[in-house]
């Protein structure tokens, strides 16, 4: 399931525990399964992965960190071109249009997705002290607010669930 998280972590049957990358992991394999995993989703689909959409993607897969637009428009070797703020915009709509990438609304930034393969509603974890994002599945989450917005007559149209806390790696560093 989580395909970018499993390579990470190596023990599958864990994904939704230790949902956050362990310290120790080989990110670099980690990285690179992730991006030819999003070319493989993308050929599928024959959507085109231009330069700059797959310069942003490797941007959002460096780390497991969420990035704002401008933080990734600095991290890019434009070779002396400059281009409008728009142009990563777009790349980034396009990235989460195909789910390769979700936007995290409460910082105003984005992070890769590990799970692109399938539609999901992301529901994400932001650890305050190391800014790493992941993803979990809580499906009593969406049920439970499905069921309020029934009650109520509310129709919904968007549901962000976002959490902020410590990851288990600055959580576990603050009880030591
Ligand atoms: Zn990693
Ligand atoms: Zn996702
Ligand atoms: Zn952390």
């Amino acid at each position: 399931m989580l395909y970018y998280n499993k390579i990470c972590l190596g023990k599958p049957e864990q994904m939704t525990q230790a949902v956050f990358p362990e310290k120790t992991h080989n990110h670099d394999i980690c990285r690179k399964d992730a991006l030819a995993n999003a070319q493989r989703i993308l050929a599928e689909r024959k959507g085109r992965l231009t330069p700059d959409r797959q310069a942003v993607l490797e941007v959002l897969l460096a780390s497991h960190r969420a990035q704002g637009a401008y933080d990734i428009m600095e991290q890019i070797d434009w070779r002396g071109r400059r281009p409008a703020p728009a142009v990563i915009y777009r790349a980034l709509d396009f990235l989460v249009s195909h789910g390769l990438a979700h936007k995290i609304e409460s910082l105003n930034a984005f992070m890769a997705c590990p799970h692109a393969d399938h539609a999901h509603k992301p529901m994400i974890m932001i650890c305050r002290d190391c800014s790493q994002v992941a993803e979990f599945d809580a499906p009593g989450i969406e049920r439970a607010i499905s069921k309020a917005a029934k009650e109520s007559g509310f129709v919904p149209a968007e549901t962000t669930v976002e959490v902020a806390g410590l990851c288990s790696v600055c959580a576990g560093k603050d009880a030591a």
